[in-house]
């Protein structure tokens, strides 16, 4: 069971609605699950939807924003139940990663790749055993997991470092692994 859900996603408007419909499905079983969402407390994008989807099914909403980000109009969700506001980027992820329980990526671009992969290779190192999740709407991450299969079979990465993560189908079946996640015994 999985307090505190992190989540990272696009921060883009000009993505196909399909998205759009999985973050607010994705908001909606996290407030239904009892579990608070840690973000990046952006109201655009994904990001906007899926807090708007928290908060409509009565749940709780901490963003992180870098002041930077905060500044600009139009980007902080200001109706956050809390809004963490950092001075730099790298501080922003480090307090969504030791406010977290578990880590869910929706599809995202370059941001939400590097923050999904700072804590698969921090988990793969031994610095946590917390979930992580990929939600793979319309096969969105295939691709991703068959650069994963090159590594492996280019000596990049070990295969059993695969099943740090899950890929999930959709917001169900990534509630389902979080609520039935056991953490693996430290090597
Ligand atoms: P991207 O996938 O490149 O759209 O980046 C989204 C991820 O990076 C989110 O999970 C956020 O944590 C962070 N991020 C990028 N852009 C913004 C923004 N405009 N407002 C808030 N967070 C952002």
């Amino acid at each position: 069971m999985s307090d505190t859900v992190c989540v990272y996603c696009s921060s883009s408007d000009d993505i196909d609605d399909q998205h759009f419909a999985v973050a607010e499905t994705m908001g909606r079983a996290l407030a239904e699950g009892r579990h608070r969402l840690v973000y990046g407390g952006g109201q655009v994008g994904l990001m906007g939807r899926l807090a708007e989807a928290v908060h409509e099914q009565g749940g709780s909403v901490v963003g992180v924003i870098p002041e930077a980000l905060r500044d600009k109009e139009g980007v902080a969700y200001e109706v956050a139940d809390e809004m963490v506001v950092t001075g730099t980027m790298q501080e922003r992820k480090a307090e969504m990663y030791s406010r977290a329980d578990a880590f869910v990526a929706l599809p995202g671009g370059f941001g939400t790749l590097e923050e999904f992969m700072e804590v698969l290779t921090l988990k793969q190192l031994g610095y946590h055993r917390k979930p992580l999740v990929l939600v793979n709407t319309g096969g969105f991450y295939d691709a991703l997991i068959r650069f994963f299969e090159q590594l492996y079979e280019e000596g990049f990465a070990r295969r059993r470092h695969g099943g740090l993560y899950y890929l999930a189908n959709d917001p169900s079946d990534a509630m389902a692994y979080l609520d039935e996640y056991e953490a693996p015994q430290a090597a």
